[in-house]
C-alpha cells in the first residue's frame, strides 16, 4: 500500500486578506540572516544604529531592575537589582532578545503577527542558552485580538514592568479600531509605574517630504537610494489610514504602513493611562547620547562609530535614520 500522507505539524497558513497580508507575507519570507550574513548587509550601519536606538531607549527608560525599584522603593545599589517582567509586542525574528538579557529581564512574553518570524525568535531565544530569563513566544494579531488570546491566565497573571514596540506600532494606525485595540493589549498588563517604548516613523518628517514632492513629479515618491516612501495622495490626510508605501534597502521591500499622527496618539494612550516622558528623534538622540559615559562606548562597541568616531552610515543612510522617533510612556 501507497505511503501514508506525513501529517503537517501545523495546518497551512491561510494568508491574511488587505494590507496585512501583504505585511504578514513580507515578513515571514525574510530570511533570518544571522549575525555574520547581517555584518555584509549594504545598510549595517544604519541597522547597528538602529539597534543602538533602542539600546538606549531600552537601558534607559525600560530597564526593569530601574523601573521595578521605584516601584518597590528600594535604593539602587543594595542587594541584587531586582529583575522585570517583558511585553516585546511586533518581536519580529527577536533581534531584541540580547537587550533584554542585558537589561536583567526575568521574563519576556513576545509575540508577532508573522508566525514564521516568531518560531525565528523563539529559536533565537534557545541557541542563547534560554535561561538567562524565561520567556514565551506567539503569534498574535495584536491590532484586532486581546493578548489573553495567545497567553494562559498564569503568564498574564503579574503584570508587566515594561512594554515595548519597535519599528511596528504604526502598522495599527490603518484604522482607530485597530489602534484602541493596541492600546488596550498595551496598557491593560502594564503595571502603574511601568514604561511602554516605542520607535515608530515621524509623521512631521514624512509630511513636510509629501509637501515637497513637486507637482510635476510622476508619483508622490521621495527618499534616496537607501530608503523610499511613496504615498498615494497629497492632500487627504486622515488620522488614521493614511497610508504610504515604504522601502528600505536590504530590510523592506513596499509595505504599506501608515502615519502616526503625534499629537493624536498621545490623546489615545492618556486614555489608557499612558503618559508621554520621552520623545526625539533619531538624530538627536545620537546628539543627545554621544558623550554620554555608557551610551558613547556603546556605540563603538554596536559599531555605529569606528573607535576614531567615523560614522559607519553614510549620507543616504543617516537621512534614513531620521524618518525615526524614539518614545517612552509612563504608567499612571
Ligand atoms: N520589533 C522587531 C525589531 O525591532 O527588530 C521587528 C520590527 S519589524 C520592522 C515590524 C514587525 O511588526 C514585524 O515583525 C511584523 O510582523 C510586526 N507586525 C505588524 N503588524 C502586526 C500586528 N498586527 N500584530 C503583531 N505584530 C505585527
Amino acid at each position: 500500500s501507497p505511503d501514508p500522507e506525513p501529517i503537517p505539524d501545523q495546518p497551512p497558513a491561510k494568508r491574511l486578506a488587505g494590507d496585512v497580508g501583504v505585511v504578514v507575507d513580507h515578513y515571514n519570507t525574510r530570511p533570518d540572516v544571522g549575525v555574520a550574513q547581517r555584518e555584509t548587509s549594504p545598510i549595517i550601519g544604519l541597522k547597528s544604529f538602529n539597534n543602538w536606538v533602542k539600546s538606549v531607549l531600552i537601558s534607559r527608560f525600560a530597564h526593569p531592575a530601574l523601573t521595578t525599584s521605584k516601584l518597590v522603593g528600594r535604593a539602587r545599589g543594595r542587594g541584587p537589582p531586582p529583575r522585570g517582567r517583558v511585553l516585546d509586542m511586533g518581536c519580529g525574528k527577536g533581534g531584541d532578545l540580547t537587550k533584554w538579557g542585558k537589561a536583567r529581564a526575568a521574563e519576556v512574553l513576545a509575540v508577532d503577527i508573522a508566525a514564521v518570524s516568531v518560531d525565528q525568535a523563539r529559536s533565537r531565544w534557545q541557541t542563547m542558552g534560554g535561561n538567562k530569563f524565561d520567556a514565551t513566544f506567539a503569534a498574535l494579531d495584536c491590532y484586532t485580538e486581546p493578548l489573553s488570546k495567545a497567553f494562559s491566565p498564569a503568564k498574564l497573571a503579574k503584570p508587566f514592568d515594561v512594554v515595548s514596540m519597535q519599528f511596528c506600532m504604526h502598522y495599527a494606525f490603518e484604522s482607530i479600531q485597530k489602534a484602541r485595540c493596541m492600546l488596550e493589549n498595551v496598557s491593560k498588563w502594564l503595571r502603574p509605574g511601568g514604561t511602554f517604548i516605542g520607535t515608530i516613523p515621524n509623521a512631521d518628517q514624512l509630511l513636510e517630504n509629501l509637501a515637497g514632492v513637486s507637482p510635476d513629479a510622476p508619483d508622490l515618491t521621495f527618499g534616496n537610494d537607501v530608503y523610499k516612501i511613496r504615498f498615494e495622495d497629497r492632500t487627504h490626510t486622515p488620522l488614521f489610514g493614511h497610508k504610504y508605501w515604504f522601502y528600505l534597502q536590504d530590510a523592506v521591500e513596499n509595505v504599506p504602513e501608515y502615519v502616526v499622527k503625534w499629537d493624536n496618539f498621545v490623546q489615545m494612550a492618556a486614555e489608557y493611562g499612558l503618559h508621554v516622558v520621552y520623545k526625539e528623534e533619531f538624530h538627536d538622540v545620537f546628539s543627545e547620547h554621544r558623550e554620554h559615559a555608557e551610551f558613547g562606548p556603546l556605540m563603538v562597541k554596536m559599531k555605529v562609530v569606528d573607535a576614531n568616531g567615523e560614522s559607519a552610515m553614510d549620507e543616504d543612510q543617516w537621512e534614513a535614520a531620521n524618518i525615526y522617533i524614539a518614545f517612552a510612556f509612563e504608567k499612571r
